[in-house]
């Protein structure tokens, strides 16, 4: 291990408690991430010092909140490689980067009998705003089908990829599964036929080094929520050249440049898309998530992770009834299971009983449980500040459940 765990883990206050009278065992990252100190503390600070609304104010504290918030924009930008701080907007989260760029990219560049192609294992919230879209515009939704090991089935891109796609939008991680997607291949070949490329890097960015400029993706929506940061803050990057011939999103204060009942003209991105007064001590904390990330190391989260992950699968694998979904070689640390027949939600409470949390269900990914005929499963999913003892009190107490039922 590449830093001292205990120290990492007393950084998050959240995790030492009981629950239902046991030490809490947190392992439901892949649904929300826990917050650092730095995080929390960023929080109520910006509330005791510098609460300002930004970008107008003549006074102090505006251009300090203002400063703050523009800082977090930076730091993003550094995160994921984009090229300039104006291709950051500031979402609610994932959910609204993708229906933003449905309501705007979609709007003015989907027609009739064009096709927007997704995949298998997609969450609804790459699903249903392109539905919505489809339905409004007269296009056709397509997809990428899934193999039982819940990886893509790449040999059958081309059936589904044509001269008629526009626009695709996949999930780079699976949030049901942990399937790292083959991203760059589909990124290449959807260039190729002169369709535009979202990437869903919810699960991906708190996991993966997420470079735009070398992926080359045209769009890539993210959660603060999942990487140690505030809930109520997304990130929708997007390339200047399409940001810029995008109508905006939401009309209000901030967005425009002069408005006269004439006529209104717009303001620069990426206010152009950020309508009202913001979610700025959110944005503001956000930051110091992302300074967490490059503190412990990107690397050094990646490794930790994935050696839970495989000591997870291996301790999980020798419990009779224990049966993994999603078998994939190049995953994120999240394992999907059954135990026999019983069901998952049962085992959840179970699990939850002994102070451990993880969650069960479909994963708003219903289309992808279909496709494995599957009502649901159990998600344990791991974070940098989980253990190997941790696993084990996850393995216990499924041993326990196996046997019960069996
Ligand atoms: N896509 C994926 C892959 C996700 O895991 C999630 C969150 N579960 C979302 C989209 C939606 O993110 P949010 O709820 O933060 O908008």
């Amino acid at each position: 291990m590449d830093f001292d765990i205990e120290q990492l883990r007393n950084r998050f206050p959240i995790l030492h408690q009981e629950v239902n009278g046991k030490q809490l065992v947190y392992l439901d990252n892949a649904a929300t991430t826990q917050k650092p100190d730095t995080v929390i503390r960023a929080l109520t600070g910006y509330y005791e010092k510098d609460n300002a609304n930004i970008h107008r104010g003549a006074h102090t504290l505006a251009a300090r909140a203002t400063d703050y918030f523009e800082e977090t924009r930076k730091a993003v930008q550094r995160f994921i490689g984009a090229r300039e701080a104006e291709e950051i907007i500031f979402t609610k989260g994932t959910t609204e980067s993708i229906n933003l760029v449905a309501a705007t990219f979609g709007r003015k560049f989907i027609q009739s009998g064009d096709e927007i192609l997704v995949s298998g294992l997609e969450h609804h919230s790459n699903i249903v705003p392109w539905q919505l879209l489809c339905q409004e515009k007269g296009a056709t939704l397509r997809v990428i089908p899934v193999l039982d090991s819940g990886e893509l089935d790449m040999d059958r891109l081309d059936e589904v990829l044509s001269e008629k796609t526009k626009l695709v939008s996949v999930v780079h991680v699976s949030n049901a599964l942990g399937t790292i997607n083959p991203v760059e291949e589909i990124i290449a070949k959807a260039h190729a036929v002169g369709a535009k490329v979202l990437l869903d890097g919810a699960q991906s960015t708190s996991h993966l080094e997420v470079d735009v400029k070398e992926l080359d993706c045209d769009f890539l929506a993210f959660s603060a929520h999942k990487l140690y940061g505030p809930t109520g803050v997304g990130v929708l990057y997007g390339r200047r050249e399409l940001l810029e011939i995008m109508p905006p999103y939401q009309g209000g204060g901030e967005m425009i440049k002069e408005v006269d009942f004439a006529g209104t003209t717009y303001n620069e991105i990426p206010f152009k898309f950020e309508a009202g007064t913001p979610n700025i001590g959110d944005v503001i904390a956000f930051r110091q998530a992302l300074r967490f990330i490059d503190e412990v190391g990107k690397a050094a989260i990646k490794k930790q992770e994935d050696h839970l992950l495989r000591y997870a699968i291996s301790r999980l694998s020798e419990i009779k009834g224990f049966i993994p979904v999603g078998t994939a070689r190049n995953r994120v640390s999240v394992l999907s299971f059954l135990i026999n027949r019983v069901h998952p939600f049962d085992v959840g409470m179970m699990l939850d009983a002994s102070g451990i949390a993880v969650r069960t269900g479909h994963h708003c990914t219903q289309p992808l449980m279909k496709r494995l005929g599957l009502e649901g499963t159990v998600r344990a999913s791991f974070s940098v500040y989980n253990t190997k003892s941790e696993i084990d009190r996850l393995a216990e107490s499924l041993e326990r459940i196996a046997k019960r039922k069996n």
